[in-house]
């Protein structure tokens, strides 16, 4: 709880005198157009048209963040509250109209909770659902506010050791992997990015606890490009996401994505049972959808995923 006029550590919420939480929560820096691959999510809904938002801040303060100038808002003086008036149901009337969703990504949702609500309160009428690009730093408590309004997650995962997790991003890891265990026994679907920073990330050790959870999470690693506080670092090599991929599919995973590096094997969803090729994608954009009803439209297997 914070005193009146007290800043949480996200430094977008304060404490008001009458004992509740203030924040410009209805506003947005961004609102553009692309497809829910984009976000990345490629198990949920293929090729929805998204309109995405992202307000101001974000609970950690990663070295490598490319979003640094609207996620470190209260900590980088380069990060500036620019941002426009969110009207929740034009949003949603606009995403209803071209048969979409809505995103909230860039920086942390979980900071502004009111807005989700309200896009999903606004959506459940005109068939238009809430996804999250997450760094899954929440409290159980504040997972059960927001799962029911969230159709989809993508929880970024960038490690699980709890020092080297400390270092990059200030916070712990363990209500990371936590709030993946949650958000799925809510219902809500989950897919986890990586960030594979070189000498920082162990992909061999995410995968085995991301496997340990379920074999069916969509894990997806991202090339980390040198930003932020980590400008003098190399970037990942293809060779090193190809052998992180191998690592996810030797621990059991069963869907493991690159988006770029290794072109558009790297982003094809094969049959886990006959390998057959169901979704091939372009750049973040859908090329083609075999599946019937989620299923393999070759052996009949069902691939888990909200289709
Ligand atoms: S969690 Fe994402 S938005 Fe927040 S600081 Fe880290 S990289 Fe940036």
């Amino acid at each position: 709880m914070l005193d009146p006029g007290q800043v949480g550590v996200c430094k977008v919420r304060r404490g008001s005198a009458g004992g509740g939480l203030e924040t410009a929560t209805f506003a947005s820096s961004v609102t553009h157009i692309d497809a829910m691959e984009r976000k990345p999510f490629f198990h949920y809904r293929p090729g929805t048209p998204t309109i995405t938002l992202a307000a101001p801040g974000c609970s950690f303060r990663c070295d490598y963040c490319v979003n640094f100038r609207i996620s470190q808002y209260g900590r980088d003086d380069e990060s500036v509250w620019n941002v426009h008036p969110v009207e929740a149901d034009e949003i949603v009337a606009r995403a209803a109209a071209m048969g979409g969703a809505v995103a909230l990504s860039y920086t942390e949702p979980s900071l502004a909770p009111e807005l989700t609500l309200e896009l999903a309160r606004h959506g459940r009428d005109v068939g238009v659902e809430v996804v999250w690009k997450s760094n899954g730093f929440l409290t159980l408590e504040a997972i059960a506010l927001c799962a029911p309004a969230v159709a989809a997650v993508n929880i970024d995962v960038k490690g699980v050791d709890e020092e080297s997790h400390r270092r990059l991003t200030g916070a712990s890891s363990r209500p990371v992997i936590e709030a993946i265990r949650a958000f799925r026994e809510h219902g809500t679907w989950v897919e986890v990015s990586t960030p594979l920073i070189p000498g920082v990330t162990d992909p061999e050790r995410i995968a085995a606890v991301l496997a340990g959870i379920s074999r069916d999470i969509p894990w997806h690693l991202v090339r980390f490009t040198p930003a932020y506080r980590m400008r003098d670092q190399d970037p990942t090599t293809p060779q090193a996401l190809a052998k992180a991929a191998d690592a996810g599919r030797a621990a059991g995973l069963r869907y493991v994505y690159v988006e770029r590096a290794l072109g558009a094997a790297g982003r094809t969803t094969w049959c886990p049972s006959c390998q057959a090729s169901v979704l091939r994608r372009g750049v973040w954009s859908l090329a083609e959808n075999r599946l019937e009803a989620g299923h393999c439209p070759d052996c009949g297997t069902f691939l888990e995923g909200r289709w």
